[in-house]
């Protein structure tokens, strides 16, 4: 089959691979002028690391399956998320394990972490927001000190507005175990994730700065089938409505020092302080050589029309307008499928991407 892809993304890039192997003869188009979407990293040599020009992206997964497929196209470090939170003038590990509720309350066992928590809660079988939710699970004190500032930010709502799903990701531990993630398997590419696409997307034609949307209709008259990575409601030119998204600014600072923060990633939760994190890109490369440093600060904010579209923004309205787009996508199945965190209107983290493309790919093609 001749195959377009739209988007060089993980999405496009493990399905161009797969499809290449399986003997289909794919183009892959980008509107940015790389490849990558925003998994994309480029070397800093000032600072001796790869910079993760899109956010922080950290690979983990459960599944020794998807592990082993990314280790086909890069060696991983040994990183662990550990991120620490700044708030006023104290330092917090994080996420809340055993050592941040020693911090916050000078519990030292998880027998005494236990009955502090247990006092401090607020039960709530049925929690109706992400604040009740939170008040069941950590209390108010561990609310208002951690989630309650950030999130506003990060979402631009407070979170009695907002469903609990996004907070569930984060876990919260009795003992002083603080990765960020419960998953098997971790690390950041080795050479960065730019080489990982390349190498994905070897023996595929590319072509970048190519805006599929001024030409629609021509791509897919010229195509047996196409894969869309796009977000959904634009490739219907929003016709039931825009999709809610979030979307990021990063500022990027080069300061001359060896190291700024000494951790890849510090939280800011407090409403005030106006980013969410500060990224130190280093760190992930677990490589502090180089008398210089670069770290990245990111501002949540509104998105609007040409925006980067960073978070899909699910709530009943949005899951609504989704299922809409999705009807309409269900209609032209035999010729396009609509896949990845856009495609999909999902908040993917990578390995979910790569198990979707994958699950895909064996579906439709193999
Ligand atoms: N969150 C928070 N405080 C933090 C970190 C996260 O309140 O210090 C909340 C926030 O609502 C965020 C969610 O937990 O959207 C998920 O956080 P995660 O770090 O997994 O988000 P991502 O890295 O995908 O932006």
């Amino acid at each position: 089959m001749r195959v377009l892809i739209v988007g060089s993304g993980l999405y496009g890039a493990v399905c161009a691979h797969e499809l290449r192997r399986a003997g289909h003869d794919c183009h892959v188009i980008e509107k940015r002028n790389h490849i990558g979407g925003n998994v994309f990293t480029r070397h800093v040599p000032e600072a001796g690391c790869h910079e993760h020009v899109y956010g922080a992206h950290i690979f983990h997964t459960n599944s020794k399956r998807i592990w082993d497929y990314m280790g086909q196209f890069a060696e991983f470090n040994h990183y662990v998320n550990r991120v620490k939170v700044a708030h006023e003038d104290s330092i917090y590990s994080f996420p809340i394990n055993l050592f941040t509720l020693y911090q916050v309350f000078g519990v030292r066992t998880p027998d005494e972490a236990k009955a502090c928590l247990a006092k401090d809660i607020i039960a709530n079988d049925n929690p109706g927001n992400m604040e009740e939710y939170c008040h069941s699970v950590i209390g108010p004190t561990l609310y208002k000190l951690f989630i309650e500032g950030y999130t506003q930010k990060q979402w631009g709502k407070h979170p009695r507005e907002l469903p609990a799903d996004a907070v569930k990701r984060l876990p919260v531990r009795l003992t002083f175990d603080d990765n960020y993630f419960n998953d098997r398997y971790q690390g950041i590419p080795v050479g960065g994730y730019t080489a990982i696409i390349e190498k994905m997307l070897e023996g595929v034609r590319v072509e970048t700065g190519i805006d599929f949307h001024l030409n629609r209709e021509m791509w897919i008259r010229e195509y047996d089938y196409v894969i869309y990575t796009g977000p959904i409601d634009a490739f219907f030119d929003y016709r039931h409505g825009v999709l809610e998204y979030r979307s990021l600014r990063f500022e990027r600072l080069l300061i001359d020092s060896h190291d700024f923060q000494g951790n890849a990633v510090v939280n800011y939760t407090e409403a005030s302080v106006p980013w969410t994190r500060i990224l130190e890109h280093k760190h992930f490369d677990m490589n502090q050589k180089e008398p210089m440093t670069l770290v990245t600060r990111e501002y949540p904010q509104a998105w609007v029309k040409g925006d980067i579209e960073y978070y899909p923004e699910r709530n009943a309205q949005s899951e609504a307008l989704f299922e809409q787009y999705r009807e309409e996508a269900d209609k032209i199945s035999a010729k396009i499928h609509f896949g990845g965190r856009l495609g999909e209107y999902r908040y993917y983290d990578m390995h979910q991407v790569v198990a979707s493309a994958l699950a895909f790919c064996e579906k439709q093609f193999v």
